[in-house]
C-alpha cells in the first residue's frame, strides 16, 4: 500500500491540504475537491474527509465502526482544532458545529445521506446563540439537528419529524419556519426528542462525539439504501467503491445581517452561455435553496438568454451585497480556468464572510454541453481533443431530433426499447393505410401495431412516430424508422395491442422510483399506473424515442438544435478520424440527407425498400404471382425503369463518394398482400381469383424465414431478378456519368454462407453488366462485394474474399445466427436476461464484443490475410452506436455505415 492508502484521515483548510483533486478515488470527489479548493487558496471552512475504505471496513466487519475509524475521527478532530482558533468542537460556550457528508469517487448527487449542526447540545444553545444570530438561530440549529438525525440515524420517516413542525407553524398561524418564537422552537424541540426516544429506544446523545460517530455510521449505511443501490445499478458504479465522509465545520447562511446560501454555475447548464449562473437566498442553508420552500433570487441581473427566473420579492445578490458578488464572481472564474470546465458550486455567506462549499463539474444538457466545449476551444481554454472528449455521441443524437420538453414533467404510462431517437405526439391509428389517410388529412399520428411489417411502411411516411408491442432494436420497426428518422418506441412489452378491437390495454407498472436524476436521460422518474389503462384508436400518446418511454396524451416538446457549434466539432472530430462514416439509405433524399449530416459514401442501400412504395409494390407481386415468363418479364420490365430510376437519383446525389447497393434480401412472401383489400385488388390486376393469391402466399410463407430462401439464395433461384437489378444499377451509373459525374458503384450479394454462392452471384452479375455495357457501348467501373453475417460467413472470410471487391458485415444478422435469437422475438426475454445479469446489454444495439465481435475480428484476419487491404465496413445497425464504433474501429475495419440520423454521432464515436 502507498503511504497515502494507509493514511487514515485526510485534513484540510483554506490555504492547505492532505489531498488534491487526484485524491478522488481513494477519499471521494466531494473530499478530494474541497481539498483543491483549499490549496487554491479559496474560502472553504476547514475539515477533514475519511477515505473511502473506512465504508468498506464498516460493511466488511457487519456493520461496526472499526477501530481504526474512531482514530481517523480523533485525528481528524485534533486537526481541525488547530486549524480552527475562534471556537471548539464540543465547547459549551462556543461551539464549533460540523456537518458530516457523503462522496464517493464518481458522484451520486441525493443518493446518500448528510447531517448538518452535530456538535450542538442543550448545554451549548445558548453559547451558539451569544456568538451572533441570537436565541432563534440556536434554537433552530437544534431543531434542524435533531431532525435530520432522528431521520437519517434513527431512520425515522420525514413525515413523522415534518408534523411537529408543522402543527407549531398552524398555531402561529404562519407557513415559515422563520416567524416561530424561541417558545414554539423549544415545544418542537420536545416533541422532537420525544419521538427520537420512542422510536429508537434512547435519548438523543447529548455527547458531541457520540452524536459524531452515529452520524458518520449513518452516511456508511446509506452507502447501501436501495435507492443507492439501485443508482448503482443504473449508472453502471460498482459498489464495492464505497463513499467517503466529509467532516466539515459549519458556517450559517441564516445567522446575523450579512448572510444567505446559493448555487451558481459559472455557465448556463442549460443553453451554455458564458454568463454565470446562480441563485440565493437571503438569510437562508443551502437546504433552503435545494428544498425550493421560498423561491430564490438570482445572483446577477438577467442576461440576454440564460439565467434562472428571480423571486420577484428577493434582490440579486449583485445588488444586495455588490462585494461579495464581486468576489464571487472571481472565485468562478479562478474555478473554471483551474478545472477548465463549467463549474456548479456551493456557497453560503456567514455574517459576511464568502464560504465555498461545494465544487463540481456541472452537469449540462446536450446543447450546453456542446457550446460551451467549442467556446471553451475557441478561447484556448481547452485544446480540441478535449473539446470532442467532452460531448458524448449520445448528446449529438438528441440535439438532431425534436426531445421532451425536460420542464413538462409527465408522466410514463409504459416503457419499450428506445429504438429511434426523437419524441411525438398523435393520434393512435393500428392501420398504416389509415396513417396514411389521416396524416394526408393533416392529423399527426402514432402509428402503432403488434409487430410491424414490410407492408406498413407506407404508414411510417405517414406517421409522426411508430409503437410496437414486439420486437427489439434491430426489428423491422426500429431499421425503417431510424432510416426516416421518425421516433420509435419497439418491444413495449406492457402493451397489449387488439388491432381489431382497436385498443391498447396497457398493463400496470410497478411503481418505479429511480431514474436518470441529472435529466441526461428519462422525462419522468416515476411510473404511475398502478392499474391497467386502455387507450383507444384516436387517442393521443406520446413516445420518446431516446427513453423508450410512452405518455398518454401530448406531451410538449421542443425543436432539434444544430446550432451552437455542433458543426465546428465535428469538422474537428473529421481532422482526427480515421474510420469512415457511410450513410444507410435507400432513396435519393435520404442519400442528400446523409450527405448534410457528412457521410462520405454509402454504405447499404437495401433495394428492397425502393418496392414499398404502391407502383413498384404491384409490378413486384405481379412479378412473384406471374404464371410464365412473359408475364414475370413483363413486371420486371416495369419494375426495372422505377429501380433505375432511385439508383439515379443516389447516384447524382452522392456525387463521387462510394455507393453500395444490395441486391434484394428479402424472403419473397414479405412482398405479398396480406389483407382481404389487397389481395382483392391484386386478382382484379392479375385477373385471377383471390384465392389462387393466398394459396400461392401460402405456398411461399416459411416457418424460418430468416433462415430461408432469401439473401442470395434467392437471387441464385430467381437469376432474372439479379440480372433485372444489375442493369437497373449500371444503367443508372452510366446515365448519371454522362452528365459529367462519376458515380462509385459497388454491388452487394447479401447472406452468403459459402464462396461458391458469391462466385455463381458474381458469374451472373458479370454477365448482365457485359451485355449492358454491349447495348450502351460505353462502361464504367464497378466493384462486387458481399456481406458477411453468417458465422460460416465469417469462418470462410478468406475463402469468400478471394472473390470479393469488398466485404461488409451484416451485424444485425450476424448476431441473430451467432447467438441464435431472433431479431423480431428475442425482445420479450431480452431485458429479463439483462436484469439477471446474464447479458450485460442488447446485443442488437451495441455488439456482442466477445461473441459476434470475435467472429468480426478473426474474419476480417482471414480476409485481409487472403486479400491484403481489401475494403472491409460493418452496414448492421451497430455502425451507428458508440460503443460498437469504438471496437470497429479498434479492429482497424475501414468504415462503419448507419442511419443518416445516427451519422454525426457516428463521426464523433469514432474519434472517442
Ligand atoms: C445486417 O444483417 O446487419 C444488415 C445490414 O442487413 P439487414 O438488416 O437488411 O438484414
Ligand atoms: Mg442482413
Amino acid at each position: 500500500m502507498a503511504d497515502a492508502d494507509k493514511k487514515r484521515c485526510f485534513s484540510f483548510s483554506s490555504g492547505r491540504a492532505d489531498a488534491s483533486a487526484a485524491s478522488l478515488d481513494l477519499i471521494g470527489s466531494k473530499g478530494a475537491q474541497l481539498a483543491e479548493m483549499c490549496r487554491m487558496k479559496l474560502p472553504v471552512p476547514a475539515g477533514f474527509t475519511l477515505p473511502t475504505w473506512h465504508c468498506n471496513s464498516y460493511w466488511s466487519s457487519g456493520g461496526k465502526l472499526a477501530d481504526d475509524t474512531r482514530r481517523a475521527i480523533d485525528e481528524g478532530l485534533e486537526t481541525l482544532a488547530a486549524a480552527v482558533s475562534d471556537r471548539a468542537f464540543g465547547d459549551l460556550k462556543n461551539p464549533m458545529l460540523l456537518s458530516v457528508r457523503s462522496g464517493a469517487a464518481i458522484s451520486m448527487p441525493g443518493m446518500m445521506d448528510t447531517v448538518l449542526n452535530i456538535g450542538l447540545t442543550h448545554d451549548s444553545i445558548a453559547g451558539l446563540a451569544n456568538r451572533g444570530g441570537g436565541e432563534c438561530f440556536a434554537l433552530d440549529c437544534y431543531r434542524r439537528l435533531l431532525q435530520m438525525f432522528a431521520e437519517v440515524v434513527c431512520d425515522i420517516p420525514a413525515e413523522t419529524m415534518e408534523a411537529p413542525l408543522e402543527r407549531q407553524k398552524q398555531q402561529r398561524g404562519t407557513d415559515k419556519d422563520g416567524d416561530l418564537t424561541p417558545d414554539d422552537l423549544r415545544n418542537v424541540i420536545d416533541a422532537y426528542e420525544t419521538l427520537i426516544e420512542e422510536r429508537s429506544g434512547a435519548p438523543f446523545p447529548s455527547d458531541p462525539y457520540v452524536q459524531l460517530s452515529a452520524a458518520v455510521t449513518a452516511v456508511f449505511r446509506s452507502w447501501n439504501t436501495p435507492r443507492a443501490i439501485k443508482y448503482r445499478q443504473i449508472h453502471d458504479i460498482s459498489d464495492d467503491l464505497g463513499t467517503g465522509v466529509t467532516v466539515q465545520m459549519m458556517v450559517f447562511g441564516n445567522r446575523g445581517e450579512v448572510c444567505g446560501s446559493g448555487v451558481t454555475f459559472t455557465r448556463s447548464p442549460s443553453t451554455g452561455e458564458n454568463a454565470p449562473y446562480g441563485e440565493w437566498l437571503m438569510g437562508a442553508q443551502g437546504e433552503d435553496v435545494v428544498a425550493g420552500v421560498r423561491t430564490p433570487g438570482s445572483i446577477s441581473s438577467p442576461t440576454k438568454d440564460s439565467s434562472p427566473t428571480t423571486g420577484a420579492d428577493h434582490p440579486t445578490l449583485q445588488d444586495a451585497h455588490p462585494e461579495l458578488y464581486e468576489q464571487l464572481i472571481s472565485m468562478m472564474a479562478k474555478l473554471e480556468r483551474h478545472y477548465r470546465d463549467v463549474q456548479d458550486i456551493e456557497f453560503t455567506i456567514d455574517s459576511g464572510k464568502l464560504y465555498l462549499l461545494q465544487t463540481r463539474c456541472a452537469k449540462r444538457t446536450a446543447a450546453s454541453a456542446v457550446r460551451v466545449a467549442s467556446e471553451m476551444c475557441e478561447s484556448g481554454l481547452i485544446d480540441r481533443r478535449e473539446a470532442l472528449r467532452r460531448i458524448s455521441p449520445e448528446q449529438v443524437s438528441t440535439l438532431l431530433h425534436p426531445r421532451l420538453d425536460p420542464t413538462a414533467g409527465a408522466t410514463a404510462i409504459a416503457v419499450g426499447l428506445p429504438a429511434s431517437p426523437g419524441a411525438a405526439s398523435g393520434r393512435i391509428s393500428f392501420c398504416a393505410d389509415e396513417a396514411v389517410r389521416l396524416g394526408d388529412a393533416g392529423e399527426d399520428v402514432i402509428l402503432v401495431r403488434r409487430q410491424t411489417s414490410a407492408t406498413d411502411v407506407h404508414g411510417f411516411f405517414a406517421a409522426r412516430g411508430i409503437l410496437t408491442a414486439t420486437g427489439g432494436m434491430t426489428s423491422h420497426a426500429a431499421v425503417v424508422a431510424r432510416g426516416l428518422g421518425r421516433p420509435c418506441v419497439a418491444g413495449c412489452k406492457e402493451l397489449d395491442v387488439d388491432e381489431n378491437a382497436g385498443n391498447i390495454v396497457v398493463a400496470p407498472l410497478l411503481a418505479r422510483q429511480l431514474g436518470a436524476t441529472d435529466g441526461s436521460q428519462g422525462q419522468s422518474n416515476v411510473f404511475a399506473n398502478d392499474v391497467a389503462v386502455t387507450i383507444k384508436a384516436g387517442d393521443v400518446v406520446t413516445i420518446d424515442g431516446d427513453t423508450g418511454e410512452v405518455f398518454r396524451g401530448a406531451v410538449p416538446t421542443i425543436p432539434a438544435d444544430l446550432g451552437g457549434g455542433l458543426k465546428a466539432i465535428l469538422g474537428w472530430a473529421d481532422d482526427v478520424r480515421e474510420l469512415g462514416v457511410r450513410a444507410n439509405a435507400d432513396t435519393p433524399e435520404d442519400a442528400a440527407r446523409a450527405i448534410d449530416f457528412g457521410a462520405e459514401g454509402l454504405g447499404l442501400c437495401r433495394t428492397e425498400h425502393m418496392f414499398f412504395a404502391p407502383t413498384p409494390l404491384s409490378a413486384m407481386r405481379r412479378m412473384i404471382l406471374a404464371a410464365d415468363e412473359t408475364a414475370r418479364d413483363r413486371a420486371l420490365n416495369e419494375i426495372e425503369p422505377l429501380q433505375r430510376a432511385d439508383f439515379e437519383g443516389i447516384f447524382a446525389a452522392m456525387g463521387e463518394r462510394p455507393v453500395t447497393i444490395r441486391l434484394l434480401d428479402p424472403p419473397l412472401h414479405e412482398f405479398l398482400p396480406t389483407s382481404g383489400e389487397d389481395v382483392e385488388q391484386l386478382a382484379a390486376e392479375l385477373g385471377c381469383d383471390a384465392r389462387e393469391i393466398v394459396h400461392q402466399a401460402e405456398a411461399l410463407k416459411e416457418q424460418n424465414p430468416m433462415l430461408g430462401n432469401r439473401g442470395c439464395r434467392l437471387g441464385i433461384g430467381h437469376p432474372h431478378i439479379v440480372a433485372m437489378q444489375t442493369r437497373a444499377i449500371l444503367d443508372a451509373a452510366l446515365n448519371v456519368a454522362a452528365r459529367g459525374l462519376v458515380p462509385r458503384v459497388e454491388i452487394m450479394v447479401p447472406l452468403v454462407m459459402d464462396a461458391r454462392e458469391l462466385e455463381t452471384t458474381r458469374k451472373l452479375i458479370v454477365r448482365e453488366a457485359a451485355a449492358v455495357f454491349a447495348r450502351r457501348g460505353e462502361d464504367i467501373a464497378f466493384e462486387i462485394g458481399t456481406m458477411i453475417e453468417l458465422p460460416r460467413a465469417a469462418l470462410l472470410a478468406g475463402e469468400i474474399a478471394r472473390h470479393a471487391d469488398f466485404l461488409s458485415f451484416g451485424t444485425n444478422d450476424l448476431t441473430q445466427t451467432a447467438l441464435g435469437l431472433s431479431r423480431d422475438d428475442a425482445g420479450s426475454f431480452l431485458q429479463h436476461y439483462i436484469d439477471e445479469g446474464i447479458l450485460d446489454r442488447d446485443p442488437f444495439a451495441s455488439i456482442d464484443i466477445d461473441g459476434v465481435g470475435e467472429l468480426v475480428r478473426m474474419a476480417l484476419q482471414r480476409a485481409r490475410h487472403a486479400k491484403p487491404g481489401i475494403t472491409a465496413g460493418v452496414c448492421g445497425e451497430h455502425g451507428g452506436d458508440p460503443r460498437s464504433i469504438a471496437f470497429f474501429r479498434d479492429l482497424g475495419l475501414d468504415y462503419v455505415s448507419c442511419s443518416p440520423f445516427r451519422i454525426p454521432v457516428a463521426r464523433l464515436a469514432a474519434v472517442r
